[in-house]
């Protein structure tokens, strides 16, 4: 299958599981996960109307946009993007990946908050923030335990003016099994509720499901699903570029 008919396969799949789970289209965000694909894939994208893309490597992410702006065709077409970071970011890159992007989903520690906070201190504009939750408890995965949600919240309500606490995030640890994995996103938005009841926020946004799993993800309430490989196909097997 070509590029854009994989994209508006997802786009066909993504209306039926709105409405299979009853929920309004608009209310669900598709991110388009570009991570490892080129710039050009973007544009192509991009050109068809999809406006949100997600990457997981800082240096990858910031190249591909200079690209995209760069190249002649595509600079208007870039300018529309938002663009998400999905993927861990160190507490050392916080000065690159704040006010660079609409949303970080990945927020996990006190030492990143600070670093973002540092990094936006002089700025008008509050920096949009997820909570990266562990929702397995996983030993060695990137995410913050359940447990210590409450107590990073209060941290970054207390300690952090410009940080802008929109909701959580998770990658659980079944993906591309469907149902598996719904469990877990319930347990993501309990959360989310006890967090709303903690903190007085109104935590709109939860970004669970992916390419396996997005149904499951949509019935249980996602409002953003990141989608990679049923978009831009597999992704080449060689090791990342260092994030
Ligand atoms: C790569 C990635 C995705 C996309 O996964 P696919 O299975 O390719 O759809 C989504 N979320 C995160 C955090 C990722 O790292």
């Amino acid at each position: 299958m070509e590029l854009l008919d994989r994209y508006r396969h997802v786009l066909d799949r993504l209306n039926t599981a709105c409405a299979a789970a009853g929920r309004a289209r608009e209310d669900v965000t598709l991110i388009a996960v570009s991570k490892l694909h080129p710039a050009e894939e973007v544009a192509v994208v991009a050109a068809a109307g999809q406006v949100d893309f997600g990457e997981n490597y800082v240096q990858e992410a910031l190249q591909k946009r200079e690209d995209l702006a760069a190249s002649a065709g595509s600079s208007t077409l870039a300018a529309g993007i938002r663009w998400h970071m999905i993927g861990h970011v160190q507490s050392r890159k916080a000065a690159q990946v704040g006010g660079a992007f609409a949303l970080i989903h990945t927020l996990d520690s006190r030492k990143l908050a600070d670093g973002l906070e540092k990094r936006m201190s002089g700025a008008e504009e509050r920096q949009p923030v997820l909570f990266e939750i562990n929702i397995a408890s996983e030993p060695q995965k990137s995410g913050l335990m359940p447990a210590d949600l409450p107590a990073l919240a209060d941290y970054v309500l207390e300690n952090c003016p410009h940080l802008d606490i929109q909701g959580l995030m998770c990658l659980p640890p079944v993906f591309d099994a469907g149902d598996a994995a719904r469990p877990h996103f319930a347990h993501l938005r309990q959360l989310r509720d006890s967090l709303q009841k903690h903190t007085g926020l109104p935590l709109p946004t939860l970004s669970m499901g992916m390419s396996g799993d997005f149904e499951a993800a949509v019935a249980e309430g996602a409002t953003l699903v990141r989608i990679g490989t049923d978009i831009f196909g597999p992704r080449s097997a060689k090791t990342p570029p260092l994030a």
